[in-house]
């Protein structure tokens, strides 16, 4: 038997760090919701007791630091499942580039893994799990639209984004998550964004006030480190996308458009100098 997940990326429509916590993480709130950039995991069960990765990405571990081989070591342990697995990974989401792929594989392999061996455990349970593996991986498990809060495993269902394209534009450097939160000053930052002001305009289903209401405070670290990714955003913008923002830690950025007639110019004018430009729909 075979099953199939899909394992779509993440956008941070808003990004705040209240405070550092004695145990060294940063408590967080944050909005997320997803976009259809997604990768494809395909499960099947093996004779053998043993988990196998495959994929056609070359630049991801496929041993024990794929967060989809952690993901199927946990249930496994978890659930005493003494089966084994092959997990391929069709990977389209860039790597450390803020769209939280890797935590959505492990997400998807926790779900489909659920259903391939009929373990019938409930999503809010899954989530929980899955909060062993990585902050963003609960979020990946439920989807939606969410605030997160603690280290992000806190979460609360909000209302969905107007429907809209989303431009997402990743410079050909990376990003390491854990490299921006030890940077990261909270006396640096000179706005904090709004949970509940973004969560009303979603609610109100209001695009302009979406846009008016994105801010990430790790833009005041990684946009410092590299000063291509505030470039970036500059272009964005010029070329007419009506809010921009970095997404997560960065470096990827991505821009909300409403109208269609605008995504060709600003699609074309960003591959003029970034080769990796992305263009999907918010999932709603
Ligand atoms: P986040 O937004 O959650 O911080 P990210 O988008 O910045 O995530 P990922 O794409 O999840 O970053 O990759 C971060 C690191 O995890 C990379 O160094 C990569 O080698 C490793 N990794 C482990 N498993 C995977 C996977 N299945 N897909 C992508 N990267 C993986």
């Amino acid at each position: 038997m075979k099953v199939y997940e899909k394992a779509p990326a993440k956008i941070n429509l808003m990004l705040d760090v209240l405070r550092k916590r004695e145990d060294g993480f940063h408590e967080v709130e944050m909005i997320m919701t997803m976009v259809d950039l997604a990768d494809r995991l395909e499960m099947e069960e093996l004779s053998r007791n043993t988990i196998v990765i495959s994929s056609q990405a070359g630049y991801i571990p496929l041993d024990e630091k794929n967060l989809a081989f952690q993901a199927a070591k946990l249930i496994k342990e978890r659930y005493k499942v003494d089966k084994g697995v092959y997990i391929h990974l069709d990977k389209k989401i860039p790597v450390a580039a803020g769209l939280a792929g890797g935590s959505s594989d492990a997400a998807a392999a926790l779900r489909g893994l659920n259903r391939l061996w009929g373990l019938g455990i409930p999503l809010d349970e899954l989530s929980r799990l899955g909060a062993e593996l990585g902050s963003d991986v609960p979020f990946c498990v439920t989807g939606g639209t969410a605030i997160a809060r603690g280290r992000g495993e806190q979460l609360e269902q909000i209302a969905r984004p107007p429907q809209c394209w989303v431009i997402l534009a990743k410079p050909p450097i990376n990003v390491s998550t854990a490299d921006v939160y030890g940077r990261f000053r909270l006396s640096q930052v000179e706005q904090h964004p709004s949970t509940e002001g973004m969560a009303a305009e979603l609610a109100a289903g209001s695009f302009t006030g979406m846009c008016q209401q994105l801010g990430n405070v790790l833009e005041s670290v990684t946009l410092k480190l590299h000063p291509e990714v505030e470039q970036l955003k500059e272009s964005m913008r010029k070329l007419g996308a009506d809010g921009v923002l970095m997404s997560g830690s960065g470096p990827t950025v991505f821009g909300l458009v409403s109208r269609e007639s605008k995504v060709a110019r600003i699609y074309n004018g960003l591959r003029g100098f970034c080769k990796e430009v992305y263009v999907v729909r918010m999932l709603t």
